[in-house]
């Protein structure tokens, strides 16, 4: 069995009057993320996390933020356009989070986010998993300046997949096969 791990981290800046908008769900709060999209650094960490363990580059390079197409943009979208690509040759075995916040308490909202994500991804939501963790009032987590996220995908390749272009020699000798 030919298992991929991926990492993802992000972290956007906390301001005062914007939404707050973490693994899509739409927190109140007297601050928000600042950023291109809807500055969901916990969607953006899980999205990165499923690129990484594909080799399929970043989603600053797959969502560019200089592309208008992506201003406002609902992150939720963004992870169900990167699992997309994820599936032509892998199963999503499993997605873990930690999303870290001084304010505010954010565990109430992790049966919703996880329920979101994995929709997004198109997995079981026990293949989602979703921790929140406080800054311990250090760094500019625990000042609340920013929030910060990171994540880890664990794929499977599927037997007989297609090779991917920038996948390494050895994995050239799984079987092409015809796909549309
Ligand atoms: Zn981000």
């Amino acid at each position: 069995m030919d298992i991929r791990v991926g990492v993802g981290w992000d972290i956007h800046r906390l301001e005062r009057g914007l939404p707050l908008v973490l693994g899509g769900v739409e927190i109140p709060h007297t601050h928000g993320l600042r950023g291109h999209s809807d500055a969901d650094a916990l969607t953006h960490a899980a999205v990165d996390a499923l690129l990484g363990a594909a080799s399929l580059g970043d989603i600053g390079t797959l969502f560019p933020d200089t592309d208008p197409a992506y201003e406002g943009a609902d992150s939720l979208e963004l992870l169900k356009e990167a699992a997309r690509r994820v599936r032509k040759r892998f199963a999503i075995m499993h997605i873990d989070s930690t999303v870290k916040a001084q304010m505010p308490l954010l565990r109430p909202h992790i049966p919703k986010m996880r329920k979101r994500m994995a929709e997004a991804a198109g997995i079981e939501i026990e293949r989602m998993s979703v921790k929140a963790k406080t800054g311990e009032r250090v760094g500019p987590v625990g000042r609340g300046e920013a929030i910060e996220a990171e994540a880890a995908a664990t794929l499977r390749l599927i037997e007989g997949a297609p090779s991917a272009s920038n996948d390494s020699p050895s994995s050239t000798s799984f079987p092409r096969e015809q796909e549309s």
